[in-house]
């Protein structure tokens, strides 16, 4: 049975992993699973980019850290996403955060934004991480009339409020970066891409050299608060932890611990890669080089092209996890890519993998911990993570250790919202769906 958090028990270390494209390409450092009873100052719940930046930042500074998962490094959405690099997280853009709380919280938000691909980078750097990271354009596409008004409106108010890099083209102007199907224009700004897979690896890596003890194949079952610290329980042994990080994202067990039970709803993401595109393919397409395309459907497309000439292209997945599910969505994936680019109307689907995606109620992901700095979690990013993970992680380790974040800024200031009759979302999922494909 492929891994469903609102079905299955969790994670467990016989699940398959992902047949991605990235898996293909790289395989992680495996790490021995618990084999006796330990202590450790800090014990950190997922070995995804939460938990490894958490775990590095409270490294850095001398800590004792014990990194556990369920499964092998990156098996969750770490090792499986787009591996686009976002300035971002959430659903809202930085106008909104603005017209919701006011323009001084939205230039905290930008800083924090831009801090998160600065933090990756130079830790990339800083640490030897080989991602295969790829500079380029990052396109976002207007899907109708509509929305290339609005996408044109938003980045006026970006470069003049925001200071932001982007560039409004019309749709005629789009055409010469790429030949692309019902494009109304779209707004273009400098971009990076990476390999997920060998980022994830990569933050492993730099812990282990930093002393953090690593152990995977090791689902916690159950967490007990022992007033003085914690006892997380596995199917052998136990961990005395003195401070507790949750990191477990949209894998998560359904009842784990009260800071985060129902708080988040996993949905599913899902990705085709292509076949290396032919010579004549690429100058068909115009996807001749390196560049990353989010779309601005209300449930987006997003593709980049790959450093060995493939397409990956993502996209909602089914709203629960099966074969049934994976055949449509695979199905939807390769329509919409041939709907865009008629010219790969004959190219063969090589990869199709899925991954859960941790949506937060009120669409901002939160980095909390309680009053006494003694349990922590960060999650609900909204399938916007792989540079906000970074920058979260460490924040979370910031606030463990007393030291002070920008509490002004939403994602510090309350604990994810509970999800109110939480039985309910797959139904209300289905129903949005439903409307979205309507409304497009
Ligand atoms: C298909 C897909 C495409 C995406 N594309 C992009 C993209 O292009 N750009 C972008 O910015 N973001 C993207 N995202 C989102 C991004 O990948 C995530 O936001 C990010 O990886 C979250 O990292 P994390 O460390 O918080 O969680 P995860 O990487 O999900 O790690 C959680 C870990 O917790 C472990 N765990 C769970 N339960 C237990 C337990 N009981 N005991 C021990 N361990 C446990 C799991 O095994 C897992 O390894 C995408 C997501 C998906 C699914």
């Amino acid at each position: 049975m492929p891994y469903d958090p609102l079905k299955s028990a969790g994670v467990t270390p016989d699940l398959p992993r992902p047949d991605s494209y990235w898996a293909s390409m790289h395989t992680p450092a495996s790490y021995a699973p618990l084999d006796a009873n330990i202590h450790t100052r800090f014990a950190v719940i997922g070995a995804g980019y939460t938990g490894l930046s958490a775990a590095l930042e409270l490294a850095e500074a001398g800590q004792e850290v014990t990194v556990i998962d369920a499964h092998e490094i990156g098996f969750g959405c770490a090792g499986r996403n787009g591996g686009f690099v976002l300035k971002g997280t959430g659903r809202y853009t930085l106008n909104a955060i603005a017209n919701k709380w006011g323009e001084q919280i939205a230039l905290g938000m930008r800083d924090e934004f831009n801090d998160a691909v600065s933090l990756l980078t130079s830790r990339i750097q800083r640490y030897g991480i080989d991602c295969d990271l790829q500079p380029g354009p990052y396109l976002k596409i207007a899907h109708n009339q509509k929305s290339a008004i609005a996408l044109q409106a938003a980045q006026e108010i970006n470069r003049s409020k925001f200071a932001s890099d982007e560039t409004f083209v019309s749709a005629s102007a789009l055409q010469e970066h790429i030949n692309i199907q019902h494009a109304f224009g779209g707004v273009i700004q400098p971009g990076l891409a990476l390999n997920p897979l060998k980022l994830v690896d990569g933050y492993a890596k730099a812990c282990h050299r930093l002393g953090v003890r690593i152990v995977t194949n090791t689902p916690v079952t159950n967490i007990a608060n022992t007033g003085s610290g914690f006892e997380l329980h596995t199917n052998s042994y136990k961990v005395c932890a003195e401070r507790l990080v949750i990191a477990s994202n949209a894998y998560t067990p359904k009842m784990f611990h009260p800071c985060v039970d129902k708080r988040q709803f996993p949905v599913q993401s899902s990705i085709i890669v292509t076949a290396p595109l032919s010579k004549a393919q690429r100058n068909a397409t115009g996807l001749t080089r390196p560049m990353m395309m989010m779309d601005t459907r209300m449930m987006k497309y997003y593709y980049r092209m790959l450093p060995d000439g493939r397409l990956l292209f993502g996209g909602r997945g089914s709203v629960s996890a099966g074969v049934r599910g994976d055949a449509s969505s695979r199905r939807r994936l390769e329509q919409a890519m041939v709907a865009s680019f008629p010219a790969l109307r004959d190219i063969k689907t090589d990869y199709f993998w899925n991954g859960w995606v941790s949506v937060s109620l009120d669409n901002l992901p939160r980095i909390m911990t309680d009053s006494n700095h003694k349990t922590g979690y960060a999650m609900g990013y909204c399938g916007s993570g792989v540079s906000f993970a970074a920058l979260a992680g460490k924040r979370l380790a910031q606030r463990m250790l007393g030291e002070s974040v920008d509490t002004r800024l939403p994602l510090y200031q309350d604990g994810l919202p509970i999800y109110p009759f939480a039985g309910m979302r797959r139904m209300a999922l289905r129903a949005l769906y439903a409307w979205a494909k309507l409304a497009e």
